[in-house]
């Protein structure tokens, strides 16, 4: 099993959470994949364009160069996200943050991080 630093594992769990909400809301009758996520984080069951986009989510933040002092992503001074993923990184933020806030799953948005 490969070894995640605290803060790696709460943004990939961050991030899958984000696109299942995003996939469950936009893409429900698409067939579902299974994606299993690194140092033991759980499955997530979403839709092929959505499980290949959180695989490229989940190996960018594994490669972030500044793990140390990691600002948050919207900080970021290296973006690392290509252009088509970082409109769709924001779209699924948007989505599912709004999701979310009206599920009244604030713990989720204090790390609003995109
Ligand atoms: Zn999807």
């Amino acid at each position: 099993m490969e070894v995640l630093t605290k803060n790696q594992k709460k943004d990939i769990r961050l991030i899958g959470k984000f696109v299942e909400v995003y996939c469950a809301g936009k893409h429900h009758a698409a067939e579902r994949v299974t994606i299993t996520l690194p140092a033991g984080l759980r499955e997530r069951s979403i839709c092929k364009e959505c499980s290949s986009f959180l695989e490229y989510a989940v190996a960018k933040r594994l490669k972030c160069p500044l793990e140390a002092d990691k600002p948050t992503c919207k900080h970021c001074r290296i973006h690392c996200y290509d252009k088509p993923h970082r409109e769709k990184v924001r779209e699924i933020m948007s989505y599912a943050g709004r999701k979310l806030m009206m599920r009244g799953r604030l713990d989720y948005l204090w790390h609003y991080f995109f």
